[in-house]
């Protein structure tokens, strides 16, 4: 829908040929290299206005203290690594005639992210503010000179172990919740009925304990019967600093289907633009919970940042989709009904959230047995223990694989 203008405004507006850094030494006019991969800044150009330190610990692996603020690249590998975080970048950082090159996201986006009181990036000037000077504290203590060190690898266990005990944190979201009671069914259920509200929240709750207890930080986005604004789902992932953020929710049946009431199933979405009919319709049902929400909540959301968040988590799209597959296939191991694949569409929780992140439709509440499915004790025990144990996984393959990539 919106999808084409805001593409033609994210070009207008994070392409600059030029960045402006503005630091304790006064501000320079910074090229940005317009690469076949994207735009890239050579690193040392900062160095007239802000402290850059650049430190080869072997095997392609970069040491960085820029103002202050220490993150890990490697060459040709598209992550970086800041506090215990791994991210992962649109391009990968390389090594051009002898100049180590970071990708213009590096320093318009994941940066000032990680780092909001000492950085900070202004879109329309395309201006990188250093805020404060670095200081001789810990951090700075922490400076090795650059190339002190011997050019071997770089005791790899260490590195990993920084990693491993920076906890992982899974942002669990119960869809829908006070007013708002998402669908509700069964249709030609009599007496019997359910609302999705409940279902998310009690299988949303189990998901968090069990969770828990594989060694997994949780953030529940909701823990009572409580409207929070599909915007600030995201946020509150977001602030938490989540790795990974699974929205759970309960299907229902377009009534103009032949027989809706025997529509059956399971199926994982993550965000892009909605590719089926099918899509459509779970998108615009979901994206409902909007009309819920107050204007106040409503006008905080400027065009500007809906562009650049949609640009943040366009970078998660290839592992949102395999958390997908993997939850897909997770609940395909015990769920009853049909998997229904993984889906694509643009739903408004998704849409904030920085980081991989997946709407699970765990079933549909319009067809009776799934609705007794659903709505039994074991059996949201057993679909949250199906998504726990992908979201397992799916950290355990991305450490292993981002701990490849850096050697
Ligand atoms: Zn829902």
């Amino acid at each position: 829908m919106i999808a084409a203008l805001l593409l033609a405004a994210q070009v207008a507006v994070i392409q600059p040929a030029v960045i402006t850094v503005r630091g304790q030494n006064g501000e320079a006019k910074i090229a940005v290299a317009e690469k076949l991969s994207g735009p890239a800044i050579r690193l040392s150009a900062l160095s007239s206005v802000v402290p850059v330190a650049i430190d080869s610990l072997g095997g392609g692996r970069y040491r960085i203290m820029l103002a202050g603020i220490e993150f890990f690249v490697a060459d040709q590998a598209p992550f970086m690594e800041v506090g215990d975080r791994v991210v992962p970048l649109a391009t990968a950082p390389f090594i051009d005639g002898g100049d180590l090159f970071l990708p213009l996201q590096v320093l318009t986006e994941q940066l000032p992210r990680a780092a909001s009181d000492r950085l900070s990036y202004n879109v329309a000037k395309a201006e990188l503010l250093v805020l404060t000077a670095p200081v001789a504290g810990p951090t700075a203590a922490l400076a090795v000179p650059s190339r002190s060190r011997p050019a071997s690898p770089p005791a790899p266990s260490a590195k990993r172990t920084t990693r491993h005990t920076g906890k992982r944190r899974v942002v669990v979201d119960a869809g829908h919740g006070g007013p708002d009671n998402g669908m509700s069914g069964p249709l030609r259920g009599g007496s019997f009925r359910v609302y999705e509200k409940h279902i998310t929240l009690a299988v949303s709750k189990r998901l968090a304990a069990i969770l828990r207890s594989r060694g997994v930080d949780v953030v529940m986005t909701r823990t009572t019967d409580t409207l929070i604004a599909l915007s600030d789902r995201g946020r509150i992932a977001n602030q938490r600093n989540g790795d990974v953020f699974v929205s759970i929710h309960v299907n229902a049946a377009n009534q103009r289907w032949p027989r809706p009431e025997a529509a059956r199933g399971f199926e994982t979405y993550f965000l892009a633009e909605a590719k089926t009919e099918d899509a459509r319709r779970v998108e615009r049902m979901e994206n409902e919970s909007v009309r819920f929400e107050t204007e106040v909540t409503a006008a905080r959301d400027d065009p500007l940042s809906f562009i650049m968040n949609d640009m943040a988590q366009n970078e998660h799209l290839r592992e949102s989709s395999e958390l997908a597959s993997m939850i897909q296939a997770s609940l395909g191991a015990m769920h009853p009904g049909p998997n229904r694949g993984v889906k694509q569409a643009g739903f408004r929780v998704l849409v904030t959230a920085f980081m991989p992140a997946v709407l699970v439709e765990i079933g549909f509440g319009t067809n009776i047995d799934e609705a007794r499915f659903l709505t039994q004790p074991q059996r949201q025990h057993e679909i949250a223990v199906a998504v726990a144990e992908a979201t397992m996984s799916y950290l355990e393959h991305y450490e292993r694989r981002v701990g490849l990539a850096g050697r």
